[in-house]
């Protein structure tokens, strides 16, 4: 038996169906209560319709474009209420969103997709194609609707649980160092990652799950959406701008309007590598794919004088996909054009390894911390089916954020980084595996294997420049 945590009244629609959507349908299952006849998923493929019929949920066979989705929508919330779960691509998350407050629907998705043609074959400029214009738009318009139906924008693991990891972590380093902490309101938790001393927020994480066949040649593999990381990872590098940073990287550049939290650089996140640091292995390199995360973290934690930015955390993604996942990408960068095959390893193929994924906070007392959460491949299998350990820790942010939403109906447009990070983080916990906390000496001026040319300061190593393998 397991707990009911909230339940939703009306009907429940879930866009999209893919590795992310067939790991959330047993949590939503086992913790949600709702009315099964109310439950419809749309998704056009009809590889898992037979998974869908078995649980008695109802499928729409459609792709959602941009000329049908309202009509379609529409229909399926005739009486004001009900939630939308998107866990699609190449829907326009922001239309949705809007869709969504008119009819009086909750909603939460885990990345601000836009329809078809944003990401490849674009006319935009770079600066154009990064997510901070896709989020200041998604902030923007949520001013327009305070007190809405709860929309929550980018909530699965990263963007997602991380926001939470990291408060909880910041209470942890608090406690650790002997600073009172009791922050309720987003300018006190600024004011705390300040007065900790906090430089920079990694995303940290390490995927190590392998399966026993070789990655075919021409097959891109991931343990997630090949779609989702092709996507990101061809978008610009981009990061959240803290205050201590003295020079822009190479190919560097500020937004030109807005709050100006974050940069961009003129080069794919998925071939922008920085060094960090995940348990387990040690330091590592990580890529600078571009999240929302990275946007949401420096401007939720800015501390203001004024029109001037006090204290902002540096804050990017360093991500190391599974091994195959990265020989993926170094065929396709080399190739120069999308990969025709792509798979995504299921939990029943992967024959070991597992998910590290956390924060890596620097620059404070103890120089650095990682915290978050460890799940091997045998451990998520135990805990529910349909997933992978990648996918376990992005599902049941899912099911937290759901929870949320449905004990807190009204809260208009919100971020995770604005949620009860306790509540959600209680919810998700069970299915994290260990929750890890470790300080380490390490820093990015260390771990050099003979001497080269590089751009070093020495007086600070929790410089960016000094995170950035050129
Ligand atoms: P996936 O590629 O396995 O599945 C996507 C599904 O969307 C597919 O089944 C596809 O048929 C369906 N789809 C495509 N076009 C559609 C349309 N027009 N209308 C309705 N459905 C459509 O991807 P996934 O691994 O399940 O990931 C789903 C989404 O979640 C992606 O956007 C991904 O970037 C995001 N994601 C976020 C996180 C996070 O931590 N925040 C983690 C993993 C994935």
């Amino acid at each position: 038996t397991y707990k009911t945590h909230a339940r939703i009244d009306g009907p429940l629609v879930m866009i999209g169906f893919g590795s992310i959507g067939r790991g959330t349908l047993p949590l939503i299952l086992r913790h949600i209560d709702f009315d099964r006849d109310q439950f419809t998923v749309i998704e056009p493929s009809s590889e898992y319709a037979g998974l869908l019929a078995e649980h008695g949920i109802k499928h729409l066979q459609l792709a959602l474009t941009e000329a049908n989705f309202a009509e379609t929508l529409r229909s399926l919330f005739p009486n004001g209420q009900g939630f939308v779960v998107n866990l699609s691509v190449d829907v326009d998350s922001i239309e949705l969103m809007k869709l969504c407050q008119t009819l009086g629907v909750q909603y939460i998705d885990t990345v601000v997709e836009p329809w078809p043609g944003f990401y490849f074959n674009s006319p935009l400029p770079n600066a154009e194609r990064t997510n901070y214009p896709l989020r200041e738009k998604v902030r923007a318009l949520g001013k327009s609707y305070p007190g809405g139906p709860t929309a929550v924008s980018c909530c699965g693991a990263n963007p997602g649980m991380v926001s939470w990891l990291l408060k909880e972590a910041l209470l942890r380093l608090a406690a650790d160092t002997g600073v009172k902490a009791d922050p309720k309101t987003q300018a006190d938790w600024a004011l705390l990652a300040m007065t900790l001393g906090v430089n920079g927020v990694h995303i940290a994480e390490r995927d190590t799950q392998v399966s026993a066949r070789p990655k075919p040649q021409g097959t891109f593999v991931n343990s997630w959406s090949v779609d989702g990381l092709l996507s990101e990872g061809y978008q610009p590098a981009e990061l959240g701008w803290g205050t201590h940073e003295k020079k822009l990287p190479p190919n560097g550049h500020k937004f030109k309007s807005g709050p100006g939290y974050a940069i961009w650089i003129d080069r794919p996140g998925a071939d922008t590598r920085v060094r960090s640091w995940c348990p387990d292995v040690g330091p590592q390199f990580g890529l600078v794919v571009t999240h929302n995360e990275s946007l949401s973290i420096p401007d939720y934690y800015t501390v203001w004088d004024g029109p001037r930015a006090l204290y902002r955390p540096t804050c990017h993604y360093a991500y190391h996909p599974c091994p195959d996942a990265i020989l993926s990408l170094h065929e396709t960068n080399g190739a120069g054009k999308l990969p025709e095959n792509k798979h995504i390893l299921t939990a029943d193929e992967i024959t070991e390894g597992g998910d590290d994924l956390g924060v890596f906070i620097y620059g404070h007392a103890k120089g650095a911390m990682w915290y978050g959460s460890r799940l091997t491949i045998a451990e998520a299998r135990a805990l529910a089916p349909y997933q992978n350990a990648t996918g376990m820790q992005v599902t049941s942010a899912v099911l937290a954020a759901m929870v949320w939403v449905a004990e807190n109906p009204r809260m208009g447009f919100v971020e995770a980084d604005e949620m009860d990070h306790a509540r959600c983080l209680e919810v998700q916990r069970p299915y994290l595996g260990r929750i890890e906390c470790h300080y380490t000496d390490w820093t990015p001026l260390q771990n050099r294997i003979n001497r080269f040319a590089e751009d070093r300061d020495d007086s600070d190593p929790w410089q960016f420049t000094n995170f950035l393998a050129v």
